[in-house]
């Protein structure tokens, strides 16, 4: 392992390392290759616990913290697997525990933390509308003790590997509310009923070994009771959800930043050309040093995110600038790993193309890094609003 050793939440990080040791590069290759679901992995990430760190122990998970479980993603990346894959699990069902009726939280909570049911999707991008989110086009009608939901989603994840979705849909048109953000609302989505009965998932091929949706939605009648919290506040209630999820992202990227540095450091020491070692040359040594200090700096924002969330304060500067420098990190460490393993890094059997590929997404998705600038300079700069 390249760098100091890790010497906090040892027990956490030997137990997650345990379970991904059972799953070598060979499993993900041939998993990414295949372009199938990592269940085995997820199935006994589940079983072991680890996916309900989030879930309180009252409802039957294990009551950790954002900073636990920011150690469990980061340690599935930093062992060569794909967190991408399963932490919808980890933090969608927060939305749920925030805001969702407690006769919600105790009829789903305790099935999510068994494995029983599977909370791993989230509908908010629309094609049209983009990141603009709040004028997103999927509308809910009530009717009776039922809303109808009409629209179109894209990008929607993990659909197919899942039971529960969330979904954002406008209750009231944006004409009719002050601010643009109000007369939205999250719905609780049974997939399989709502693919009987209006919804149709259509999956987008993808750069990378990613699940995911365009989302059709034609009629599809949900119990009212699957509102959660109140009709009309949803944009705030999945604001607040994505804070746990920036930050976690930001652990999967210095999970993904740690690999690249320790495969590029073990290759540049083991290489050799013109009679030396490549790392020997400080044109190889310094832009994996600048990358491993840049992960090192993105690991300290990461933990003050995670603790701001804990002691349950504002963390949404801390948890978007954590997952920005984070993702910049990994891509840097990505391209000195593919770079200084010359031909071979573009050899699927070195992994490295594969981890590539995962960790350049989280430039773009769940938030890409502009509108990450944009907020930082609006609300922490007080710069003038931009749209
Ligand atoms: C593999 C994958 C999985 C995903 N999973 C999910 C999911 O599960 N659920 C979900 O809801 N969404 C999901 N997404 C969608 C993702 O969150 C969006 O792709 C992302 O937020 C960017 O939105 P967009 O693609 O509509 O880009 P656009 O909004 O069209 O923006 C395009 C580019 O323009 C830039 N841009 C736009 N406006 C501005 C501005 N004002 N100033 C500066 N730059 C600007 C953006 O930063 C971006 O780089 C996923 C996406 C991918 C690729």
């Amino acid at each position: 392992m390249a760098g100091p050793a890790p010497t906090d939440y040892i027990e956490i990080r030997d137990g997650i390392r345990a379970i991904c040791a059972e799953f070598p590069d060979e499993y993900h290759r041939k998993i990414d290759a295949e372009r199938a679901y990592p269940e085995a992995f997820v199935d006994a990430l589940t079983r072991a616990g680890w996916m309900a760190a989030l879930i309180p122990e009252e409802y039957g998970g294990s009551g950790l913290g954002l900073s636990e479980a920011s150690v469990i993603m980061e340690e599935i990346n930093r062992s060569g697997g794909n967190s991408g894959a399963c932490h919808g699990q980890m933090y969608n069902m927060n939305t749920l525990l925030r805001h969702g009726s407690e006769a919600q939280r105790r009829a789903y909570l305790p099935r999510i933390a068994a494995g029983e049911l599977r909370l791993q999707s989230m509908g908010v991008t629309e094609p049209t509308t983009g990141t603009d989110t709040t004028k997103l086009k999927t509308t809910a009608v009530r009717k009776n003790d039922r809303y109808v939901i009409n629209g179109q989603k894209v990008w929607i994840s993990r659909v197919q590997h899942s039971d529960l979705m969330l979904l954002l849909a406008r209750t009231t048109p944006l004409s009719q509310v002050k601010k643009k953000s109000q007369g939205l609302s999250v719905f609780l989505v049974d997939i399989k009923d709502a693919m009987q009965n209006g919804m149709t998932v259509k999956p987008i091929a993808n750069m990378v070994n990613h699940e995911t949706n365009e989302l059709f939605f034609d009629n599809l009648e949900i119990p009212a009771e699957n509102l959660i919290g109140q009709e009309g506040e949803g944009f705030k209630y999945i604001m607040t959800g994505l804070n746990a999820e920036r930050a976690l992202i930001a652990a999967e990227c210095i999970g993904d930043g740690y690999w690249f540095i320790d495969r590029v450091t073990a290759y540049a020491k083991e290489r050799q050309v013109f009679g030396r070692p490549i790392g020997q040359n400080q044109g190889v040594q310094f832009p994996i040093a600048e990358a491993y200090i840049e992960i090192c700096a993105a690991d300290l924002m990461r933990w003050k995110a995670c603790d701001l969330f804990d002691s349950g304060a504002p963390c949404g500067t801390e948890a978007n600038m954590a997952k920005l420098l984070a993702a910049k990190a990994s891509w840097e460490a990505a391209n000195a790993c593919i770079q200084f393993h010359g031909g071979f890094g573009f050899a699927n059997e070195y992994d490295i193309e594969r981890k590539f590929r995962e960790t350049r997404l989280y430039q773009v998705a769940p938030i890409s890094t502009n509108l990450i600038l944009s907020y930082v300079a609006e609300h922490v700069l007080d710069l003038p609003r931009s749209f």
